[in-house]
């Protein structure tokens, strides 16, 4: 779909990308594309659609119902291309449906599906709860080749993977696992809601498909849901056209014109997030009660060489293990004034959550220390405030410890 020089920078295909064409008539059109209701179209004959049906029977992205979306929806689409070097990108209502997208199009009844113990924790309950009820097997191991080999089987079929990994941002080697992945037949699915396109892009290290939950820095002020499942290679796309298709998949033109409105920040949020969390990290390493940072950008993080390799930037998420029992994490998350306690993350506000020890051990990369570990996101407040606050709530949990 990417019709633009690739030595465009992103940073300006971002801005130019989907957007409103002109009136042929008028010779004028809005700067931005506007979001496009309908849930149905109409034919000025019944020669347009049948010619539309026919292009959808080749798999090409026509509108015949208004499911798929119109406008609003395409433009959308192009920016996903654009972010992640896909040819099609297809939308779902969360970041989690477009993850059932991108599992339920490559995976029959019977396969098996060799997956990251980092992945983002939904992922095992979809497993649990439906992949296991369609006769679908799925195992974990830390995401290197020598911890997967082990586990292939005659009927494995994909390799899903997230990286930098939940909780821990731990870095895996993507072309290595694609190198692995294809030597053995196997798909590679990654979720790259971490880099969403703009600091990290899967398709270019050799993966299959990568998945994003717009949700996150895409939209980027926590103000709606939505995934993306994207992919270049023809057989992949249509397996995904297809399932996308027969199973329902949609967004509100709301939705789709919220989240283009977002993207076209993204760069300049995407540097500040990042800015902001390694001033965090500047501040948190003056802290006796910290143990260790976990942010791939950090020059003594375990993944630093493979970021250094796979990424062009960093971002808001970070993990911080402290030296306190249960007890003083709990005072230390509930004393703090600026940071929401809440999940997700990658919108203009910081956030912290407090990381549940189950699910932690299923991850081989945390090494149990009895240590809390809590989970920063670094919003767009000034890192001066976000330092305070971080200092006077690790004060108030040390103080009612002592
Ligand atoms: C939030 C998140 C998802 C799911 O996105 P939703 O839109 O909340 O369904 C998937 N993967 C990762 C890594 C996430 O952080």
């Amino acid at each position: 779909m990417s019709q633009n020089p690739s030595d465009t920078h992103l940073d300006t295909l971002l801005q130019h990308t989907g957007v409103a064409g002109f009136d042929p008539e008028t010779g004028c059109a809005p700067v931005a594309l506007p979001s496009m209701r309908t849930s149905t179209v109409r034919f000025e004959s019944l020669q347009a659609l049948e010619r539309a049906q026919a292009g959808k029977a080749r798999g090409e992205r026509v509108v015949t119902y208004g499911r798929v979306g119109m406008q609003t929806h395409a433009a959308l689409e192009q920016v996903f291309c654009e972010l992640e070097g896909a040819s099609r990108a297809f939308l779902a209502p969360s970041g989690l449906s477009a993850i059932t997208l991108a599992l339920f199009a490559l995976l029959d009844s019977g396969s098996h599906m060799l997956a990251a113990d980092c992945v983002y924790g939904p992922v095992r309950h979809l497993d649990k709860t439906v992949l296991r009820r369609m006769g679908i097997q799925v195992d974990y191991a830390p995401a290197t080749p020598e911890a997967l080999a082990p586990l292939l089987r005659p009927e494995t079929r994909v390799l899903y993977v997230e990286s930098p990994g939940s909780l821990l941002f731990e870095m895996l080697d993507l072309p290595a696992l694609a190198e692995f992945a294809h030597r053995h037949g196997l798909l590679l699915v990654t979720d790259n809601t971490w880099g969403s396109g703009y600091i990290y892009r899967p398709l270019d290290l050799g993966a299959d498909v990568s998945v994003v939950a717009g949700t996150k820095y895409v939209g980027g002020h926590s103000d709606l849901m939505l995934g993306a499942a994207m992919a270049r290679d023809n057989e992949v796309v249509q397996r995904l056209n297809e399932t996308h298709y027969a199973m329902g998949y949609s967004i509100s033109a709301d939705d789709a014109w919220l989240a283009l409105r977002g993207v076209r920040t993204l760069p300049i949020r995407m540097r500040e997030h990042a800015e902001h969390a390694l001033r965090i990290c500047d501040f948190l390493r003056t802290r006796p009660e910290v143990a260790r940072l976990y942010h791939p950008a950090l020059p003594d993080d375990a993944g630093h060489a493979l970021w250094r390799r796979d990424c062009s930037g960093s971002n808001g998420m970070m993990a911080v293990e402290l030296k306190l029992d249960a007890a003083a994490a709990r005072r230390f998350v509930d004393a703090l004034q600026l940071f929401g306690i809440g999940f997700s993350w990658g919108g203009f506000e910081s956030l912290v959550q407090l990381v549940d020890a189950g699910s932690l051990a299923q991850h081989r990369y945390w090494q149990r220390s009895g240590n809390a570990l809590v989970r920063l996101h670094i919003g767009l407040e000034s890192p001066d405030d976000l330092a305070a606050d971080l200092a006077q709530a690790l004060d108030a949990a040390s103080r009612a410890a002592a």
